[in-house]
């Protein structure tokens, strides 16, 4: 085996998903969301079942979602963006970012990679023979480390990748931090791998600014989106690229050769998706806000820290007086709470912060109030023990 995989175990999501099932636990592990697929989109879906083609559709992906994506990057972000030469549709943003890094890394190449961070950027690096250099951001606030930034950039420096809004931390960018970024990509001669998979799902005053759409970064940014995300339907894997022509090419490249296309009738949804009204986008927040709400309040009010949240579908909340080892706990609230988190100890390569559990409130409020239920009786059991 290639020693990445020797030593990268299976996902920590895949390890909390396959515990909460034999449990019978709550799932907020793992993020998908639960009771949310817009009805217009899987009926395209099933109609298009019948009347699309269900052959390999053209490479760069169906003409008909490239210009919706291309269409969406001008409605939402006032992006102009050439359908033709400058989108590409991918088998979810997981390939996305795979395909940028194995287009655009040479052996022994630098990318700059905040922690927390999501699983695969780590090994997709390594595996495309690029070095990760991770920068830690630190609870409670999160604040963009930027002298360690600067100080991290050496003459092999090629990439930085930047996931906002952030999963785990629920962090969105913004535009001073934002015009930072761009101006090290223009002074180091940098590309960034922008993750925007949470583009839609933003809270309160919290606005979500592409990097790619300020302009001394245009040319320099590759935007990475997903319609798991945007629609609900993340086993749907359908993500696409938006980027220029010169970044892009490469990109199309690794694409042919790790699936070379995604399934059409799928494609077709995800057009007719991204051309809902505004009232689906401003519900999508609505409701992942109502659910942030609930699960929220329902922890404070058990006396367990939660940290603020501007955007994805996680909350982080402390640990103080429930153990020391992050994973340990998750194992233990799985099995004898019945509810499944994420350590957040596993989005660091050194593991560094233990201090936290990441909960995804994605789901159903009468579920989110059932775990806060579970989780209460479970620590009134450790207390009557400890006494
Ligand atoms: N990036 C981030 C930050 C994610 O949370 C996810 C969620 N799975 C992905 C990428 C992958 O998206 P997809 O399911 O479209 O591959
Ligand atoms: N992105 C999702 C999460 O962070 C899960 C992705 C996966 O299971 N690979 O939970």
């Amino acid at each position: 085996m290639h020693p990445v995989f020797a030593t990268c175990g299976t996902s920590v999501f895949e390890e909390m998903s396959r515990l909460s099932a034999a449990h019978g636990a709550i799932n907020l592990g793992q993020g998908f969301p639960v009771g949310m697929e817009p009805p217009e989109v899987l009926a395209a879906a099933a109609r298009a079942m019948n009347e699309v083609s269900h052959q390999y559709p053209p490479m760069m992906g169906m003409p008909v979602l490239r210009q919706a994506v291309a269409e969406a990057n001008r409605r939402f972000w006032g992006l102009d963006v050439d359908w033709e030469t400058e989108v590409l549709i991918t088998s979810g943003a997981t390939e996305a970012l795979a395909d940028c890094f194995f287009a655009l890394l040479n052996p022994g190449d630098e990318v700059i990679v905040f922690q927390p961070a999501y699983d695969s950027y780590g090994v997709a690096i390594r595996r495309a023979g690029g070095v990760p250099v991770p920068i830690r951001l630190d609870p409670p606030d999160w604040d963009l480390p930027r002298q360690r930034i600067v100080d991290a950039i050496t003459p092999r420096t090629r990439l930085i990748v930047l996931n906002s809004p952030m999963n785990p931390i629920g962090k969105v960018f913004d535009r001073d931090e934002l015009a930072f970024l761009a101006d090290l990509l223009d002074r180091h001669d940098l590309i960034a791998v922008c993750d925007e998979v949470y583009e839609h799902i933003t809270f309160d005053d919290a606005l979500h600014i592409p990097l790619m759409t300020l302009p001394q970064a245009r040319e320099r940014c590759l935007r990475i989106g997903s319609a798991g995300k945007t629609f609900s339907v993340t086993g749907w894997k359908v993500g696409y690229v938006t980027a220029p022509p010169a970044l892009l090419g490469p990109v199309a490249r690794a694409h042919q050769f790790l699936t070379f296309t995604t399934p059409p009738m799928l494609q077709s949804a995800v057009a007719v998706g991204l051309g809902l009204g505004n009232d689906y986008f401003d519900g999508l927040k609505a409701t992942l806000r109502q659910r942030r709400d609930v699960l929220a309040a329902g922890l404070r009010g058990l006396g367990i820290e939660v940290l603020p949240c501007d955007g994805t579908y996680f909350l982080c909340a402390g640990i103080t007086g429930l153990g020391d080892d992050d994973h340990a706990l998750c194992r233990r609230l799985t099995a004898e709470a019945g509810i499944a988190a994420i350590p957040l100890s596993s989005f660091y390569e050194d593991r560094a912060v233990r201090s936290h559990l990441r909960f995804c409130f994605a789901k159903e409020t009468v579920d989110l109030e059932r775990a806060v239920v579970r989780i209460e009786s479970w620590l009134g059991q450790r207390q009557r023990r400890a006494i």
